[in-house]
């Protein structure tokens, strides 16, 4: 999925081909038509588009690099009637694609925002591939990390988010070589300006060049989102920032322009956790240490997984991994334990991809995050778990799975019981990639007021909108690069149609 530790910002800025401020051609005194704040997943093919459609275009982004969050992004991404799945005779419908996101996220997303994600996606895929994007050997799939869907729909590119960043950077460069599209890079957006009337005419940045007023008809927020802002992650989701796996940009800027025009803020409720992230420390926001997948698609569980009180909360082996992250979220602090023994050590893939069994069986020496003990009392004590009832859960699964009763969770795979000292905990934290809550938003992506109103001339797309718009209260396959990109096309060519 992602190796956090070896990617920074600083890898991301030298892997850049676009990086220079072009100061010189973003002139405060000219009128834009639209003015794009963020040059990212959404940001850019929204510049791209309303250019190729006629409009001036100013695209401005804070960081010394282009491409956002695609730095670290997988970039999975999914959509019906695609070349990928034309090459292997795969027969597939948007309606298909529609039922399939609202199945998984138990529609929870907005359906007129998914129905428009699904209806474009293909378009959005066929697209990339015209400008080079290439696929995995044996993509599309019907999922990865996430619940699957029925078709085989979902795809990676071979270099991940990279892949999409590279297939948009060719057409910018000739976009801007063309004076199409000025761009200001290393220039954060702090202020939006607004008339008396609510209407927005331009915006504030700050950069090289100091502090500037840029004027433009529309303007749109495609800052990403803010799940690497712990304060304001917690204040707009009522839940702790728990580990820092987010894109350091993702720091809420738009949201907070789009607040301070009068715009909503919905979705925080949609907040999803996935699992099994070991974090460096019980401090928030932590680092990840490790990350155990918990999906049964990807390896059969053999340990068992226990909240604080020492009690089973999940069927382990669920096939749905959706059911799995929401039985994490029910958890005090989104913790969970994964419990196993000496002879599951022995057996089972280890629960880390590519850790060893030594260094599983090791790690406790060196890290707080991993306990070893020769009776369940002592591993009990040692994780900070309630011994009496991790002792009588235990119990209660050795002796069902011994008789052949049915377990108590529905549990299906149950290989060994855990008795066979050593025994094991690892310490796990439900976590996110991703904030949830975002601008209100209507399908023209008209930032709204608390009363559903428009307000003039503000846009937003990308996950400046919350994840659980498109996503819903879950992890739906792509429901996040793929609006996003899909909804920078539309409004993109919308404004520039309107120019
Ligand atoms: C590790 C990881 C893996 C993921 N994998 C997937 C996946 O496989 N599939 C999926 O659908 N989703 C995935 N996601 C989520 C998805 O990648 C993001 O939601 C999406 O890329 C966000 O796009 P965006 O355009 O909204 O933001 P970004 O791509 O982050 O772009 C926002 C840009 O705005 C700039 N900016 C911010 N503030 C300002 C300001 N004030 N002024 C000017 N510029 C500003 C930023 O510097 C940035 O360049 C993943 C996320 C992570 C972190």
């Amino acid at each position: 999925m992602l190796d956090l530790n070896r990617r920074t910002l600083l890898t991301a800025a030298a892997a850049l081909s676009i990086a220079r401020t072009d100061t010189s051609r973003a002139d405060p005194a000219q009128h834009y038509d639209v003015i794009v704040v963020g040059g990212g997943t959404a940001g850019i093919p929204c510049a791209l588009f309303a250019a190729q459609g006629g409009a001036r275009v100013l695209l401005i982004e804070k960081s010394p690099a282009l491409g956002g969050t695609l730095f670290w992004s997988t970039g999975q991404i999914a959509g019906a009637g695609t070349v990928f799945q034309q090459r292997l005779g795969i027969t597939d419908s948007p309606d298909a694609h529609f039922d399939d996101c609202m199945r998984i996220n138990e529609n929870t997303a907005d359906p007129a925002l998914t129905r428009l994600t699904v209806d474009h996606a293909g378009e959005t895929i066929n697209w990339l591939a015209k400008h080079g994007f290439e696929v995995i050997t044996g993509h599309p799939v019907t999922g990865i990390g996430h619940d699957h869907f029925t078709a085989r729909r979902y795809q990676q590119g071979v270099k991940s988010g990279m892949s999409i960043l590279n297939a948009f950077l060719p057409s910018l460069e000739a976009a801007i070589a063309r004076q199409q599209i000025s761009l200001l890079t290393e220039t954060a957006v702090q202020g939006l300006i607004q008339e008396n009337s609510g209407k927005v005419v331009g915006v504030t940045a700050t950069g090289l060049s100091g502090t500037q007023d840029f004027r433009g008809t529309h303007v749109v927020l495609a800052s990403g989102g803010c799940a690497a802002n712990p304060r304001l992650f917690e204040d707009l989701h009522g839940v702790p920032l728990y580990a820092k796996t987010a894109y350091p940009t993702s720091q809420g800027d738009g949201l907070i322009l789009g607040m301070s025009a009068g715009g909503a803020i919905v979705g925080g409720e949609k907040y999803a956790s996935l699992p099994g992230l070991v974090p460096d420390a019980w401090q928030y926001p932590a680092q990840m240490h490790a990350w155990a997948p918990l999906h049964p698609m990807v390896r059969k569980p053999w340990e068992i997984l226990v909240n604080a009180h020492g009690e089973r909360f999940v069927r382990e082996d669920h096939p749905s991994v959706h059911q799995i992250e929401r039985g994490i979220y029910r958890q005090p602090g989104h913790r969970h334990w994964a419990i196993f023994d000496a002879e599951m050590l022995a057996k089972s893939e280890p629960i880390i991809p590519d850790w060893s069994r030594d260094r599983l069986a090791n790690e406790y020496q060196t890290h707080s995050m991993f306990s070893r003990a020769m009776t369940l009392e002592e591993l009990a004590f040692r994780a900070g778990i309630n011994a009496s009832s991790l002792r009588r859960n235990i119990d209660d699964y050795n002796r069902r799975q011994k008789t052949g009763l049915a377990d108590g969770f529905g549990r299906t795979h149950r290989p060994l019981a855990i008795e066979k000292a050593p025994f094991y905990a690892i310490a796990m934290q439900g976590w996110t990639l991703v904030s949830f809550a975002g601008l209100s938003v209507n399908i023209n992506f008209q930032v709204l007021d608390p009363q559903r109103e428009a307000i003039s001339n503000l846009y937003a797309i990308g996950e400046v909108i919350g994840a659980g718009a498109t996503s819903g209260a879950a992890y739906t396959n792509g429901m996040l690069v793929t609006p996003a990109i899909t909804f920078g096309r539309l409004l993109g060519s919308a404004l520039g149609k309107r120019s």
